[in-house]
């Protein structure tokens, strides 16, 4: 399903299929103005959702909040020109970091995905940030965000509407991907979703795909627990980050989506990047670019079922 849902009251996610350059969006429609969570990856999608929110209300979108730095959630902040744009401290560090390196990323992301359309989108820099937590007040309304740390990204923010009992979870929980510790902290990205079952929440609003429940975001950590236990013992055994690879590869879970969590915990138990003849291990945007085929795949047979 693409487009906007109402979760509650003023409360909408807009949803594009879960794959890896298409993320979710939350729009808090209040009293005298409308909260933004994360912007998208190119410029239509991004005309789109505002054209959307047009239709619910003429109010400014006043807050534009971005749960992590990765473009696809932060490529579109320059439309949202009326907005105060927010993320933790460390987003924002990594957002410049990401700006001023925007030539080499153009290069690198038409390369790897050369049937994602990026145009007219970019890194532009937060106006605003914060660490631990900030909470912003609508009306009678509290929309809360919470600095997890390292894990999915440099530093995960979840958006917590307490009284709606709804999260917005960013990338931290993935509906239709699979857990995806980029930052090489396996164990962290684990605790930032125990943080998530920890918050009074019903509707878990997912990084990409549709919203799930506390069982779908408990089922994903234990996904992850597993794939973690499993590298382990191979690590253990003093296996290489390759034949752990091959090992792993009979496993339920498709070898696109064993790669990101084998790379990160042999990154996490050795304490640096593993020593690998894999070709696609070498870069984080290679690994992506294998999800993304994995998920169209997985998508695309859904569609047909
Ligand atoms: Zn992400």
């Amino acid at each position: 399903m693409v487009g906007l849902s109402e979760l509650a009251e003023g409360v909408h996610v807009y949803l594009q299929p879960p794959l890896i350059c298409y993320s979710t969006a939350g729009v808090i429609v209040g009293e005298r103005d409308v909260i933004v969570i994360d912007s998208l990856a190119n410029a239509v999608m991004t005309e789109h959702l505002l054209a959307e929110i047009r239709r619910l209300t003429d109010k400014p979108v006043r807050f534009l909040i971005n749960t992590h730095s990765h473009f696809d959630h932060v490529y579109t902040n320059h439309l949202f020109p009326e907005a105060t744009v927010i993320a933790s401290h460390r987003g924002r560090e990594e957002t410049k970091a990401n700006r001023r390196a925007q030539t080499k990323h153009d290069t690198l992301f038409a390369e790897l995905f050369p049937d994602v359309d990026l145009t007219g989108g970019r890194y532009t820099g937060q106006d605003a940030s914060f660490s631990g937590s900030l909470s912003l007040h609508q009306g009678s309304r509290e929309v809360r965000l919470i600095e997890l740390g390292v894990g999915h990204s440099e530093s995960d923010v979840a958006v917590h509407l307490p009284d709606e009992g709804i999260v917005f979870c960013g990338d931290i929980f993935l509906n239709g991907l699979p857990p995806l510790p980029l930052e090489g902290h396996v164990t962290q990205t684990i605790a930032n979703i125990r943080s998530l079952e920890t918050l009074d929440a019903e509707i878990y609003v997912a990084g990409h795909g549709d919203p799930g429940t506390l069982d779908d975001v408990r089922a994903q950590r234990i996904q992850l627990e597993r794939q973690f236990q499993r590298a382990r013992r191979c690590f253990e055994q003093g296996m290489s980050y390759d034949t752990a690879l091959q090992a792993l590869a009979g496993d339920d879970v498709p070898v696109a989506f064993q790669r990101p969590v084998v790379l990160a915990s042999y990154c996490e138990l050795a304490g640096r990047r593993p020593e690998t003849a894999d070709p696609v291990s070498r870069s984080h945007m290679t690994v992506l670019q294998g999800i993304a085929a994995e998920a169209r795949l997985l998508l695309a047979r859904d569609h047909v079922g």
